[in-house]
């Protein structure tokens, strides 16, 4: 039925990069079989799920949305596919995003932009527009993203769907390849609460490979969202709603939806409060320095020596004018961008300035977390500033696209988890809102439990 679904969809969306096709219908069949010869399977074996393109597949293209990718498949799987493949999960293919997972549109695709199924003029949100299209349109039930400065949570929050960045280290990043090390964080992207914590209870936990990977053993997520289903599971619960995250700047109907949200909340018996942190008006400056320094050097690889392309420059050319005839065919306008800016933030001479200052103000932020949950258990803000916009509306003013993710990358920067769903429509456009919560490290199931309270 997905694949069904994707033949009559992807015409108008292009979610997806590459569609397995005949394999996952093989998959599908093994999957019967072992359950028809008794075998123990999970609770999501058989399921079918979209894959993230900056995620390696040992028999699936990985490109990262970029062209000095194009074609690459790797010699492994990423710890997170594995995981699902031994739970049974049948991989539909590889979605489409923003190349290595810079935008919040998807525009910046080598291979072209995802429309949003609820409106196709309009952006399906980035860098992970691709798995929340494919969920959204009904392609796949569930997908897995990457999540460096809000890449789960905001395609979540135009497309209506939920979207969870786990703690930092929760989830492998083994495999994943990588944007910036300090901020990535793998997640699931499904339809419902439920869903996201049966996604997430297969890929999580300690992975040997990651060297940050928590040693944590994790509670049961798909138990705490069923305890939160239910209409009084909140009582108790301290809510605090970040003052300077939601009113000034944001869309009339997402402030509209936001506070219903906060009302359906105090029903549930959670005490909502305000609380302020002062430092995340810097949050994006901050971001925006830490970000390029890390990828101008995870992206140091692509010489066109170890993997992906090779361009030659006409005539034959030493080996820096190969890399460098490759590198300037191979990346996108964003990524040079980014490379340029990372590399001047950590040159000899503006590093203090530049680099280490970020660092401080990343300090800082963490701060405004830790006083904040010492008056609170989850805070709140609405998931995005505005509904999806429209497609070109943003691409050439890197700045406004930026912009966007102002209410997500807090939780990147402070390495704690965060999880959108949507609050339903905004009555001027009729497109999804989204609701951000976030819990202190190591207390993703609390976001579960008061996640599927609010569904
Ligand atoms: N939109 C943000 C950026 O462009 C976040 C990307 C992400 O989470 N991968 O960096």
């Amino acid at each position: 039925a997905s694949l069904d679904r994707i033949a009559a969809a992807e015409g108008d969306l292009h979610a997806f990069l590459h569609v397995a096709g005949d394999a996952a219908l093989k998959r599908a069949s093994e999957i019967d079989q072992l359950r028809a010869d008794g075998h123990d399977l999970g609770p999501l074996a058989g399921v079918p799920v979209a894959i993230k393109d900056v995620l390696c597949t040992k028999d699936m293209p990985s490109t990262a949305g970029s062209r000095i990718l194009e074609g690459w498949v790797p010699p492994y799987d990423a710890t997170v596919v594995a995981r699902l493949r031994s739970a049974g999960l049948v991989p539909l293919g590889k979605t489409n995003m923003d190349e290595f997972a810079m935008g919040s549109s998807t525009e910046h695709s080598a291979y072209g932009p995802t429309h949003n199924p609820w409106d196709l003029d309009r952006i399906p949100g980035g860098s992970g527009g691709g798995s929340a299209a494919a969920v959204a349109a009904f392609e796949a039930p569930f997908a897995l993203g990457s999540d460096t400065g809000g890449s789960i949570r905001q395609p979540a929050a135009v497309t209506g769907t939920v979207g969870m960045k786990p703690t930092y280290g929760g989830v492998s990043r083994y495999g994943a390849i990588a944007l910036a090390s300090s901020l990535d964080q793998v997640g699931p992207v499904s339809r419902t609460v439920l869903d996201s914590a049966l996604l997430h209870d297969v890929i999580g936990g300690h992975d040997p490979h990651d060297s940050t990977s928590l040693e944590d053993v994790w509670p049961s997520f798909a138990d705490a969202a069923r305890a939160g289903a239910s209409n009084l599971a909140l009582s108790g619960l301290r809510v605090g709603v970040v003052r300077e995250l939601h009113g000034e700047g944001f869309q009339a109907g997402v402030r509209q939806r936001f506070d219903e949200a906060l009302a359906l909340l105090a029903a549930a018996g959670a005490e909502i409060v305000e609380v302020s942190a002062p430092h995340f008006e810097y949050a994006i400056a901050a971001y925006y320095l830490i970000l390029p320094a890390e990828a101008s050097s995870n992206l140091a690889k692509y010489d066109s020596v170890r993997f992906g392309l090779r361009v030659t420059p006409e005539g034959g050319g030493t080996v820096e004018q190969v890399m460098s005839a490759t590198r300037e065919a191979g990346f996108g306008p964003e990524v040079k961008r980014r490379i340029i800016l990372g590399t001047y933030a950590l040159s000899a001479g503006y590093y203090d300035a530049y680099y280490g200052s970020a660092q401080k103000v990343r300090t800082l932020i963490q701060r405004d977390f830790d006083a904040a949950f010492s008056q609170v258990d989850v805070l709140v803000t609405p998931s995005a500033p505005t509904t999806a916009f429209k497609l070109g509306d943003k691409i050439d003013d890197p700045l406004a696209m930026y912009l966007n993710d102002i209410t997500t990358i807090p939780a990147n920067l402070a390495g704690i988890p965060g999880m959108g769903l949507p609050i339903g429509l905004a009555p001027e456009d009729g497109l999804p809102v989204g609701i951000q919560l976030m819990a202190p490290a190591r207390e993703d199931a609390r976001l579960y439990k008061v996640g599927a309270t609010l569904e």
